[in-house]
């Protein structure tokens, strides 16, 4: 890839000292390790729409579908200032081509989910989704977004890089001519991939493509946009990724050795019952698709879906 993967984040994820109290919430491994990969565009919502550091902090407040952004001992209300901040924000970000936001926990302005909202009753409802973070979703609704605190779960971890990296892909198939063959073809690299989150979508993605000749190609690529992004959201469990290593076994079956089948077989079972991670029988079968050099297996993005130093297929 020519240039890097951009991903917006939250500023203070990054060791910006942009919060209320000065301080940041340095994360390691998205700045250090995948910030090798990707370029990020840092954003402070609180920061940008004009707040100083330090400052009061705020909450969210009221209806916990529509709250408002309310500072928590002078009760000054920021919920317009934010907004039409968050507008001209996020029409400057489509323009930088994202594949990817990871949002601050908990934030009342950057939180993805479960921010706390005070209601009337005094106890706060863990509903809310931060002010800048739902214009955000909602101007975007297809991008991969997470937040910090979620990405310490490996299984998580590894489902949004995964679709970062597709989301990519997808972009660089955008900018090139647009028609059904270039549509084929990411369809077919893709499609173990695919099968690896959901049978459904990978049975309609193909129902689509195989129809894709008698729709207006904006429909037929944004339907294929939607479903794509709609399967690799679904969680790629070890049944699933079992299911797609027996099937690409059947790639081999007339030329693997009576050996090299038993192996292959005992690691896609040790891995099934996770006792080994998913690492162990790719990697094997990465060895037999160059020794066999099988075309069709070559080109599939499952084998290897994102950078292998990321070791995001490592985890029991
Ligand atoms: S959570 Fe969001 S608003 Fe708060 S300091 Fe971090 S980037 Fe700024």
């Amino acid at each position: 890839m020519e240039t890097k993967i951009r991903i917006g984040i939250s500023s203070c994820l990054l060791g910006e000292k942009v919060r209320y109290d000065g301080g940041h919430k340095l994360d390691s491994f998205l700045a250090d390790t995948l910030g090798k990969f990707v370029e990020y565009i840092p954003v402070c919502p609180e920061v940008e729409c004009g707040l100083p550091v330090p400052r009061e902090p705020m909450h969210l407040e009221g209806d916990p579908a529509r709250p408002r952004l309310v500072t928590t001992r002078t009760h000054i209300d920021h919920t317009k200032r934010m907004l039409v901040w968050a507008s001209r924000k996020v029409a400057e970000l489509g323009r930088d081509e994202l594949c990817g936001f990871i949002f601050k926990s908990r934030s009342p302005s950057s939180g993805m989910e479960r921010v706390k909202v005070y209601t009337d009753t005094g106890i706060p409802a863990r509903t809310g989704v931060g002010m800048f973070a739902r214009v955000f979703m909602e101007s975007f609704p297809l991008l991969p977004v997470e937040d910090e605190g979620r990405l310490h779960d490996p299984v998580i971890r590894e489902n949004f890089i995964e679709r970062v990296f597709a989301f990519r892909r997808w972009r660089e198939l955008l900018a090139g001519r647009k028609g059904i063959g270039a549509l084929v073809s990411f369809h077919t690299r893709h499609k173990l991939q695919v099968l690896s989150h959901s049978t459904k979508h990978y049975n309609e993605l193909g129902r689509l493509v195989a129809h894709g000749k008698g729709m207006p190609v904006r429909e037929l690529y944004s339907e294929y946009q939607r479903l794509f992004m709609e399967a690799l959201k679904l969680t790629a469990t070890p049944k699933k990724n079992a299911n797609v290593l027996m099937h690409i076994m059947g790639y081999f079956k007339d030329r693997l050795t009576g050996d090299e089948k038993k192996e292959l077989l005992e690691n896609i079972e040790l891995y099934r019952t996770e006792a080994t991670p998913l690492i162990v029988p790719v990697t094997l079968i990465g060895h037999y698709v160059r020794k066999y050099d099988e075309p069709y297996l070559k080109e599939q993005v499952y084998l290897r879906p994102d950078p292998a130093e990321l070791q995001l297929r490592n985890h029991p």
